[in-house]
């Protein structure tokens, strides 16, 4: 099994979900730094507020506020070097960076799977999306839902609709991916370095299309 692996694809194309998977079958760390910043967001701290205009507008955190939270969280485990990465990089810039600092280690990024996805599927899939506010597990209304109405499985806290997840947001955060996140496709796919998973598949279908692209 890969250990070093970037979860590409528009939001509401199952990288979260599939991640949290990942990570409870295989043990990999789940790094996302949607989650990294909402919780950096709800902490308060003067680097939360300044993101959170952002978060709220569906525009990009600066690369530099993203970039110090990656760097917190690679150093609260120097030890262990695997991880999934969900939501980073998504500029060309965080990816030559993440290219920089993995060159640096002594590492590679062993895969980059690009989750690929129409928008009309995005929109359904976003608007019945459900998340956990304190473990931030997601869930789907229709899809996969919870086992007990409105509660998260993992952690019994009622679960919300996040904010950036209203219809006229998620439309923004699609056209900024179309023009800020899109390039990094062709990007990887230069490094031969991409492969391509069809996220529009049945949920369970879609993870075992990732388990076997990041088997062996
Ligand atoms: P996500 O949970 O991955 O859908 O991300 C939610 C929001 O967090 C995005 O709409 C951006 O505002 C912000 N965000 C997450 N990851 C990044 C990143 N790598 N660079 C810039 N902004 C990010």
């Amino acid at each position: 099994m890969k250990r070093r692996v970037i979860l590409l694809g528009p939001p509401g194309s199952g990288k979260g979900t599939v991640a949290a998977q990942l990570k409870k079958e295989f043990g990999h760390r789940h790094m996302s730094t949607g989650q990294l910043l909402r919780d950096e967001a709800e902490s308060g701290s003067a680097l939360g507020c300044h993101a959170r205009s952002f978060l709220e507008r569906g525009e990009l955190v600066p690369d530099e506020v993203v970039l110090e939270l990656v760097q917190r969280w690679m150093a609260a485990s120097p030890g262990d070097t695997g991880f999934i990465s969900d939501g980073f990089p998504r500029t060309l810039k965080q990816a030559e960076l993440l290219d920089e600092w993995a060159g640096s280690q002594g590492l590679d990024i062993e895969s980059v799977l690009f989750f690929e996805c129409e928008e009309s599927v995005i929109l359904s899939r976003i608007s019945g999306r459900r998340a956990c506010p304190r473990c931030g597990s997601t869930f789907h209304l229709a899809h996969l839902p919870p086992k007990r109405e409105g509660v998260c499985d993992d952690c019994e806290t009622v679960l919300v609709q996040r904010r950036d997840d209203d219809v006229e947001v998620v439309r923004r955060r699609l056209d900024v991916y179309n023009r800020q996140t899109e390039p990094l496709v062709s990007y990887y796919w230069q490094l031969e370095r991409l492969a391509v998973v069809d996220a529009a598949l049945p949920y369970n279908e879609l993870y075992a299309a990732v388990r076997a692209a990041l088997a062996g």
